[in-house]
């Protein structure tokens, strides 16, 4: 099963994307968590990208999509995926669309998690305070959720478009939320029974 997480910053994907990846055997790939772990490990790329994480910034498309195109080709993704913070930008999704047509395999889901702006707001503020994340401080996260409706809403309409998108009410529980979404794979499993 290859499946997409969207949506802005604070909506809940990651623990969603966890969770799918546990229940359902296939790697959890977050671009953000790759990202983090090389500034972490103080690799070449992660002084790199370290500025521009902080700033809220987006790492240029180039590196970003290679950085995806790596860890697909790995044997553990051979099952299936369930992709988080990637694509954010048309361009990156024009990119995966391609990589993935060549090596002859498509997305079965994309979950977009729908959330309004304070929303977000109020449980990235909550989560700077938990964790002490730098881009969670108030002015990186304006600058993320500004970038989120400039580039990576029309990401969401790119899906859209393709009758793949499944739109969840990511205000709600983390177990209600997680409930929308096994419906939707036991769909998603009946059409292909
Ligand atoms: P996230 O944990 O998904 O919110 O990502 C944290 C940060 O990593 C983002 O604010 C960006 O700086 C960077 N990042 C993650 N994914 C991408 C991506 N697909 N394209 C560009 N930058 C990204």
């Amino acid at each position: 099963m290859n499946v997409l997480v969207l949506g802005p910053q604070g909506a809940g994907k990651g623990t969603q994307a966890a969770r799918i990846a546990v229940d359902f055997e296939i790697p959890h790939v977050s671009t953000g968590d790759m990202f983090r772990a090389a500034i972490a490990a103080g690799t070449a790329l992660g002084r790199r990208v370290e500025p521009i994480l902080s700033a809220g910034e987006l790492v240029p498309d180039a590196l970003t999509v290679e950085l995806i195109r790596e860890r697909l080709a790995e044997p553990d993704a051979g099952a299936g995926f369930v992709l988080d913070g990637f694509p954010r930008t048309l361009s990156q999704a024009d990119a995966l669309d391609e990589m993935l047509d060549q090596i002859d395999r498509s997305l079965d889901m994309v979950l977009f998690f729908d959330l309004p702006d304070d929303v977000a707001i109020e449980r990235l503020a909550g989560r700077a305070a938990e964790e002490g994340r730098a881009d969670d401080e108030p002015e990186a996260i304006a600058r993320r959720l500004a970038i989120y409706h400039e580039q990576t809403e029309p990401v969401v309409e790119h899906y859209r478009a393709t009758g793949l998108l499944v739109p969840l009410h990511a205000e709600r529980t983390v177990d209600e939320v997680y409930a929308e979404i096994s419906d939707a794979i036991a769909q998603l499993e009946a059409r292909h029974a």
